[in-house]
């Protein structure tokens, strides 16, 4: 006997996150500052966060939110 599964949604658990920076290097301050994360850009394919350093508001770095399922 054969069972066939219903075909589950392409739903990723939600707790699967990217790196959570929290300190990232700053050239300005040269060390390792708390940054936190800034809109930059609305994005078609989700949401564009700059990670700002708390101290000099440097841009220390970017991720991209949204559908990061799709690789190319
Ligand atoms: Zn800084």
């Amino acid at each position: 006997m054969v069972m066939f599964r219903p075909p589950r949604p392409a739903r990723s658990p939600g707790q699967f996150r990217d790196m959570n920076a929290t300190q990232l290097f700053c050239p300005t301050c040269k060390r390792a500052m708390p940054v936190r994360e800034k809109v930059a850009l609305y994005l078609p394919t989700g949401v564009l966060y700059h990670y700002v350093c708390t101290q000099c508001d440097a841009v220390l770095g970017k991720k991209e939110d949204g559908d990061s399922s799709r690789l190319g």
